[in-house]
């Protein structure tokens, strides 16, 4: 049995991640966990899994669900709140699902806490990759990609060894709008923007997904969980969805790992891993079915986001820092609809020309240039 703390529960892959602990109750125990504002869902789910802790966004939900629950229920708050999730004392495993780089220190704190972590929270890595990887090292303790391309290359790596590897291949399957050219994407909606053709999604990594940012983010998030440089991420759009991501080693030879598009996959194996279990409500792969699959080079200057990531990632220090908060903040806006779609490319690019690269940031100098590139593109709005 292992016990589980998960942050994030109400989102996107925080409910798959209860889809998978519900569907093992002899495997999985949902010990502790957050949610952000979703109140109402929040209640449903403590009253299915029974947790020993809950940690709310605001005081005021922190104030309301106290006078509702009993004394069996701990309830917390806000960033402390986060950070008392992370490290529960019972748990096994954190399932970092929080959205953005609030779920920096919280993961930070889990590793110190020696908790294993299952991180989708993409936006952590990017924002201070070199914080979590060496903390993580420092306290050996072992970090479960559940991203579905990095889910893809771990398991393609199992048996292997690093040396071995000539380049990674992460696939891209365009977003809402790969059919369109850059000129087209003049006034585009959020509804338009917000309907993906393969996955299922929350709305932040939805529109990272058309813009291609997410793809950028992930090549970041690769670069640190699997130690190689940016010159052996490759990125190659297929329509699909169906691979996964691959490895090419040093004899010539790839491994791809493939599957429908179901986000519990990869979390079900983070939470089982080294050991595979059932997923029986999983539809099977038939590839008979599918019959044909697709393979296209990457448009760097149609999809510019993945461009301004390769670049930012490259000079390294705080660039990244940048580019990840001017994006959550551009996508939001745009969420908002204060902004058109193109502009969320070109306030990061804004971003990140302003910015003057910090090397080797600890993690107060994040937290500012985070803060500080936030409140520059907040003025621009
Ligand atoms: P969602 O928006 O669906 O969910 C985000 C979760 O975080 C919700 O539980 C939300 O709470 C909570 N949350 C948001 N902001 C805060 C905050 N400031 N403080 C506390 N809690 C907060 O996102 P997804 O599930 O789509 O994505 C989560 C992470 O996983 C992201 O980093 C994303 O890039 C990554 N990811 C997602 C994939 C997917 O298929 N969805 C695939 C691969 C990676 P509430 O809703 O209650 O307000
Ligand atoms: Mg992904």
């Amino acid at each position: 049995m292992k016990n589980i703390s998960l942050l994030g529960a109400t989102g996107s892959i925080g409910t798959q991640t209860l889809d998978v602990i519900r569907t093992h109750p002899d495997k999985f125990r949902l010990v502790a966990l957050s949610v952000g504002k979703n109140i109402e869902l929040a209640r449903k789910i403590i009253s299915e899994f029974n947790p020993e802790l809950v940690s709310v966004q605001s005081k005021e939900d922190y104030d309301q669900l106290k006078l509702e629950l009993g004394a069996a229920t701990k309830i917390s708050y806000g960033e402390d709140g986060l950070v008392e999730v992370a490290v529960y004392e019972k748990s096994d495993i954190l399932v970092n699902a929080v959205l953005g780089s609030v779920g920096l220190f919280p993961t930070l704190q889990a590793i110190k806490a020696h908790k294993v972590i299952a991180i989708a929270n993409k936006e952590t890595l990017v924002t201070a990759g070199h914080l979590v990887m060496e903390e993580a090292k420092r306290q050996q303790v072992l970090l479960l990609p559940v991203d579905s391309e990095h889910s893809a290359i771990f398991q393609c790596l199992q048996g292997e060894h690093d040396k071995d590897i000539e380049r990674l291949i992460i696939t891209a399957s365009g977003g809402s709008f790969r059919d369109k050219k850059r000129e087209e994407l003049v006034g585009v909606t959020v509804k338009d923007a917000l309907s993906h053709p393969n996955w299922s999604m929350g709305a932040k990594i939805t529109i990272d997904s058309a813009t291609m940012m997410n793809k950028g983010l992930e090549v970041i998030e690769a670069h640190w969980l699997f130690n190689l440089p940016f010159e052996k991420i490759d990125v190659l759009q297929h329509r699909e969805s169906i691979i996964h991501s691959m490895v090419e080693f040093q004899d010539g030879s790839v491994k791809a790992q493939l599957g429908t598009p179901d986000m519990r996959v990869p979390i079900q194996y983070a939470l089982s891993y080294p050991n595979r279990i059932t997923l029986t409500s999983s539809e099977r792969l038939d590839l008979a079915k599918i019959g044909m699959l697709h393979f296209e080079p990457m448009d760097l200057d149609r999809f510019y986001a993945l461009k301004l990531s390769y670049e930012a990632g490259k000079i390294g220090g705080t660039m990244p820092t940048v580019l990840n908060a001017a994006n959550e903040v551009a996508v939001g806006a745009f969420l908002n609809e204060r902004i058109s779609f193109l502009q969320i490319d070109q306030l990061v690019e804004k971003a990140l020309e302003k910015h003057n690269v910090i090397k080797h940031p600890d993690l107060d100098t994040i937290r500012s240039v985070d803060l500080e590139t936030r409140e520059y593109i907040n003025s621009l709005l």
